[in-house]
């Protein structure tokens, strides 16, 4: 596959300017149909967080004072800027993820939404104010917190960047940006979009480089009061350790291996679907997959032949087609753990889709959609994220046992109900221990919602005001209007 404009060197972006690394440092990044390195990305190292982190250190001031009308005004030109390079974006995320190129769009048009809620969130900001009687009115400023690190992962890159940037710059933070070494393209027009929308130099500075140097020294910087992390759950919870020594704040948007459950009274084609959808969308590749089926057992049998029926037809094929619904993995070291969790499976459960690379595509991280049936709760395909597109499947007798399976792993993220009884949806919705629940629905955000994770899934809300509260520190001022009572300590002689 090729593609035009892609830039000879993908270099990091700080108080303006487009700079390698100090040391001069670079890693080859491949693309996940051919595996072989298209461009080389500047790896950074501490010097180069450093001078990040102070260029961004001199444009809080500026950028913090500015009026949240101004600020939203800057978020919408960034908006424009996003939708005018909507293609090129779309094509730069497909080639370097995998991603299927209309799902790439979807995420491309989200990610400017993201900046345009924003721009909207903070024009109509309130802040909170008490009135004691007469005799005390108190009330509440926020400030943005400083300079914001943002650590963010391969999967749907620019769009997780922008759930950050958009939030982070609409609260007055300037920031560090460590986008994921495996996908730095399409973060890569950041630098052209920023500059167009007139955000100031300094405002926004992106490092590119591996995880254990670049975002290491970004999490042990003692001047980044504040660090924002989607990722994996072993790398948030070294993330939280290291951040201890400078007492960050910390939000943690970690994996999941989230349930549906579906029961025999539900809509079984709406839930088939949206079954389908949400475990395969996104390559499998997207945090709120619901990688586990539980299936109620009157519908069990009929219920997973259908699902394997559907994944042996989901087309998988190059990203750049159109047509394609499942493209490549994003780099061959997933290729093979998702794979190495295939051979797990055929010894733990009962293959009936997938499982193999499709023979029509001899080359790259391509494969057939994989459903496990059968899978035990102690397995571990019930019990680890995969991160691709494999499903276990399970059966259930009743609502309680269906309620201990879907919480019977250490993720909480997401859950999804398919039942057509609604009060047996909503006491489900509150007994499942996750963060985000769909009844008779894939995944369908609304940005004012908060979005985020319980147990090993993660730590803290991001999403509408919760994204505020995080990127702003609340000070109180108390004043007293009328007299205030006051013992009166040694005034007694
Ligand atoms: P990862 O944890 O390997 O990497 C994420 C980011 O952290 C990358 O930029 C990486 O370079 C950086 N990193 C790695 N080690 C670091 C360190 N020591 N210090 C600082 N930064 C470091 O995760 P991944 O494989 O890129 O992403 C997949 C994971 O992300 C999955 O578990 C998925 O569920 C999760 N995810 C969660 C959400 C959510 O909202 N809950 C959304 C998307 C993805």
């Amino acid at each position: 596959m090729s593609i035009d404009n892609l830039p000879p060197a993908i270099q990091h972006w700080i108080g303006g300017e487009s700079v390698d690394s100090a040391d001069g440092r670079t890693f080859p990044v491949a693309d996940p149909v051919t595996n072989t390195p298209y461009a080389n990305a500047a790896a950074g190292g501490s010097a180069d967080v450093e001078r990040a982190v102070s260029a961004a250190g001199s444009a809080f001031p500026a950028w913090s004072s500015l009026g949240n009308r101004d600020r939203a005004n800057i978020l919408n030109r960034i908006a424009d800027a996003i939708e005018a390079r909507h293609e090129r974006l779309a094509s730069f995320e497909s080639y370097d993820t995998g991603l299927p190129i209309t799902q790439a769009r979807g995420q491309a048009r989200r990610a400017a939404e993201n900046f345009r809620y924003f721009a909207d969130v903070i024009v109509a900001l309130g802040e909170e104010a008490f009135r004691q009687g007469d005799e005390q009115f108190s009330y509440v400023v926020r400030r943005p917190v400083g300079v914001a690190g943002l650590i963010t992962p391969w999967n749907t890159p620019f769009m997780l960047e922008s759930w950050k940037l958009a939030p982070a710059l609409a609260s007055g933070c300037t920031l560090v940006l460590k986008p994921a070494e495996w996908t730095p393209l399409s973060a890569s027009l950041w630098p052209e979009i920023f500059a167009e929308a007139g955000v100031p130099d300094g405002v926004v500075n992106i490092v590119h480089g591996l995880g254990e140097e670049a975002g290491q020294a970004l999490v042990d910087h003692p001047d980044v009061p504040l660090i924002s992390f989607t990722g994996s759950t072993d790398t948030g919870r070294h993330i939280i350790r290291s951040s201890a020594q400078h007492l960050k704040t910390t939000s943690m948007e970690l994996g999941g291996k989230s349930p549906a459950v579906v029961f025999a009274d539900a809509d079984l084609e709406a839930a088939l679907d949206s079954v389908v959808f949400g475990v395969f969308s996104l390559n499998g590749e997207r945090c709120t997959a619901g990688s586990r089926v539980l299936v109620e057992r009157p519908v069990y049998e009929e219920f997973t032949s259908r699902l394997a029926e559907r994944a042996d037809a989901v087309r998988v094929g190059p990203p750049s087609d159109p047509a394609t619904e499942v493209g490549a993995l994003v780099h061959p070291e997933h290729y093979e753990r998702v794979l190495n969790y295939v051979e797990i499976g055929r010894k733990e459960a009962r293959l009936v889709a997938g499982g193999t690379r499709p023979a029509h595509l001899p080359d790259g991280n391509y494969l057939q959609p994989t459903v496990f049936a059968d899978v035990s709760r102690d397995a571990r395909i019930f019990q680890e994220e995969i991160f691709g597109p494999v499903v276990a499947v399970a059966a259930f007798d009743d609502e309680a046992e269906a309620i201990e399976l879907a919480n019977a792993t250490q993720f909480g993220l997401a859950a999804y109900i398919w039942t057509s009884n609604l009060k047996r949806g909503h006491r489900i919705a509150h007994a499942v221990e996750s963060g985000m629940i769909w009844i008779n629905s894939h995944n369908v955000r609304d940005l004012r919602a908060p979005f985020g994770g319980v147990k090993a899934s993660g730590v803290g809300r991001e999403g509408g005001a919760h994204s505020i509260d995080f990127y702003t520190e609340s000070k109180i001022v108390h004043v007293a209007l009328g007299e205030v009572h006051t013992p009166r300590f040694g005034a007694a002689s």
